[in-house]
């Protein structure tokens, strides 16, 4: 694979900031696009914008049918059984909000459970405490080790004959762990318990067959994957989907509207109320066609040698603690340095132009966990290199020495 020639598709690593190259390791907050995605925006704003779906001009055909297509490409993308289980979100937290309104509405009932785990981003928590909180069901949690894996052995005890759904991260976004979603998936449907994974943090690093994880909704954001942000995707079983009320009410959801009675659209149009964001799901049709021009077993196997080599590197300088050490991780990396505060050591390493995240990434309960106020994380996307990760390391080692003293 040639990372150069990579490298060259995205203009913005070409960027100095303060006089150095800019070393851009928060691809878990958001990757950078690269020229065929910024290309179609553009185009399809200089040369195709109408609004979709009822239009019977040129224009408004012509969107309709690119808007669709892309919806066909990310059902191929994940292996999705057919184009209309694919819904078009914001993200990640609309697609979540999504499900827990309306899965939640209909069949989450007092006394009822849900089930997420201990290593989720606060967009896997909050909606469904809002839901128990507005329904009287009970939140429960699958702990984690010291590691930072998901304690599956607990599974079968925790879900009850109460449990109506559990919800979990495909990759958790603070310490990089890969969850065995499979296994819980099959666990739970055991039981005849659904299950949503957020993907947010995988669809970047993994290969994403929805058919094969048997999951009954699967979410993820398209910003996090080379595409622009604002779009975003849930997928879910026809089954569910078909049995859900919809989400929010507008244009485009409906059949007919009566002041007596509105009766509703198919899928997927049931949840997609209101204009679309037709643009940015252009910019994703291009991401995908970016993605798989890499190629997923390249773009994981380049990954896992930037998470190896930088994992080697911090264990080399001795005062490196990795928060989260589980043997299955993808795409980042969290850390502290010895008697230094995570935030001093992200401002510090902003000055050498190394873009990193700092603080609780949203992931508040898994700091508790580990009983710290946040971490450093370096997060990697397939233009990462091995001599950027020797200049992260070159300049943790001048920061180390300015703070330790
Ligand atoms: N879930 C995980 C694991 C995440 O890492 C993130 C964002 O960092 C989200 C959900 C929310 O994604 P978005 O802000 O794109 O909706």
């Amino acid at each position: 694979m040639d990372i150069s020639n990579i490298r060259a598709q995205f203009p913005i690593l070409t960027k100095k900031i303060y006089g150095h190259d800019l070393v851009y390791f928060d691809n878990a907050a958001t990757t950078q696009k690269p020229q065929q995605v910024i290309d179609e925006l553009v185009k399809y704003y200089t040369e195709e914008n109408s609004n979709i779906h009822r239009g019977v001009h040129f224009l408004s055909q012509y969107a309709t049918e690119k808007y669709e297509k892309c919806r066909t490409k990310v059902a191929s993308f994940i292996n999705a059984p057919q184009p209309e289980t694919v819904i078009f979100t914001r993200g990640t937290t609309e697609s979540i909000n999504l499900v827990a309104e309306s899965f939640g509405q209909a069949f989450i009932n007092e006394g009822d459970e849900v089930l997420i785990s201990a290593l989720e981003h606060h967009s896997n928590i909050v909606p469904w405490q809002m839901i128990c909180e507005r329904k009287h069901a009970v939140l429960k949690v699958i702990p984690i080790d010291k590691n930072g894996d998901i304690n599956i052995e607990m599974l079968p005890e925790l879900i009850t004959s109460k449990t109506k759904i559990v919800a979990i991260a495909h990759v958790s976004n603070a310490l990089g762990t890969v969850c065995p979603v499979k296994e819980i998936i099959k666990l739970a449907h055991e039981k005849n318990v659904p299950v949503l994974v957020d993907g947010a943090q995988a669809i970047s690093h993994i290969k994403v067959d929805v058919t094969d994880l048997d999951c009954d909704f699967y979410c993820f954001s398209g910003h996090k994957m080379y595409a622009p942000m604002g779009i975003g995707v849930l997928y879910g079983k026809k089954s569910w989907l078909d049995a859900m009320p919809p989400y929010q009410g507008g244009g485009e959801m409906i059949q007919h509207v009566t002041f007596e009675k509105t009766t509703y659209n198919v899928l997927p149009f049931k949840f997609e109320a209101g204009t679309p964001n037709v643009g940015d799901a252009m910019g994703l049709f291009k991401a995908m066609e970016f993605m798989e021009s890499v190629g997923y077993e390249d773009i994981a196997a380049h990954e896992s040698r930037l998470l190896d080599y930088c994992a080697e590197r911090f264990n080399d300088l001795g005062y490196v603690s990795i928060i989260g050490t589980s043997a299955h991780k993808a795409g980042a990396i969290s850390f502290l340095l010895k008697g230094i505060h995570p935030y001093d050591t992200g401002i510090l390493l902003d000055k050498f132009s190394v873009a990193v995240r700092t603080g609780h990434h949203c992931a508040e309960p898994v700091m508790q966990f580990y009983g710290i106020p946040g971490t450093v994380r370096a997060s990697f996307a397939i233009y990462n290199t091995l001599e950027e990760i020797d200049y992260m390391i070159a300049s943790l080692q001048k920061v180390y020495s300015m703070l330790s003293i």
